[in-house]
């Protein structure tokens, strides 16, 4: 079951080209790492995606199960089933996590046809769900992300994914600076959450990550495009040299 199917996608910012054409297939069941030198486009392609308003798609396609992504609106995108999570979490003065949460959930549910969560149930299924990032629930009662320090709110950022339980999950972590227990988090989170019914991809600088986490498949992206894929071994080639030799010889168009 192809859950994104990505064709030949061009976009720009301000009128500067930076996808060039990028190509990628993602199947139900299947974890994909997204890598490549910094400026390559790897946060561009993650917020292309989400339908971030700076970005201009410039041409190719994106079906998302069978449907047109890029045709819906950011929000939609999330209800349908794409969960995004920013290298900088949003922070939300005034509402509270939970509320913040619960209105999250029952959105999605909205989509899939069916009615809101009753709230005691709600307060059960958060509380099964603070334990697989192993959150404090005092954190439920804080405004969303405010004053959270950095490995709080990817804590909280995979709470969220962990509860709208989506059929793609992205997540770019990228020059964030992630310290080893935010690392340990995430990776302990898609792991958790990976399942035959839905994909990840992952976008990441860091060799490092994928230790935790064990990928189907790598691409290199490099230049707005993916310039080559492989398996988990390839990140661990890139580890030892890097990405130059795969840029002499790609023939990529600058
Ligand atoms: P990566 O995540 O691989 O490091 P990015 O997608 O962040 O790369 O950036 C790719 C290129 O696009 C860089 O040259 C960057 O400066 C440029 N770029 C990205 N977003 C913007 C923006 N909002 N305005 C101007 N340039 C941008
Ligand atoms: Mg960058
Ligand atoms: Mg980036």
């Amino acid at each position: 079951e192809v859950v994104l199917s990505v064709r030949g996608l061009t976009a720009e910012v301000d009128g500067t080209p930076i996808l060039k054409g990028v190509n990628l297939e993602v199947r139900a069941g299947e974890i994909h790492a997204i890598m490549g030198p910094n400026g390559s486009g790897k946060s561009t392609f993650s917020k292309v995606l989400a339908g971030h308003p700076a970005y201009t798609v410039t041409g190719g396609e994106v079906i998302f199960q069978g449907q047109n992504l890029l045709e819906l609106e950011p929000e939609e995108r999330a209800r349908t089933g794409v969960f995004l999570a920013f290298q900088y979490p949003l922070e939300i003065p005034g509402v509270s996590n939970l509320d913040f949460l619960r209105v999250a959930y029952n959105s999605r549910r909205k989509a899939q046809g069916l009615e809101e969560i009753d709230t005691f149930d709600f307060d059960d299924l958060i509380e099964e769900k603070l334990e697989v990032v192993k959150m404090n629930p005092a954190f439920l009662n804080r405004s969303v992300n405010e004053g959270f320090s950095g490995g709080e709110k990817k804590r909280n950022e995979i709470l969220q994914m962990a509860l709208l339980e989506p059929k793609l999950a992205i997540l770019d972590e990228t020059d964030s600076g992630l310290d080893i227990d935010a690392l340990k988090i995430v990776a302990h989170g898609v792991n958790q959450l990976a399942s035959p019914e839905n994909a990840t991809l992952l976008i990441t600088h860091y060799q490092r990550l994928l230790d935790y986490i064990v990928p189907d498949f790598v691409h290199v992206m490099a230049r707005g495009q993916i310039i080559t894929s492989g398996g988990k071994e390839l990140a661990l080639e890139l580890e030892s040299r890097g990405y130059d030799w795969l840029l002499e010889d790609a023939a990529v168009e600058v």
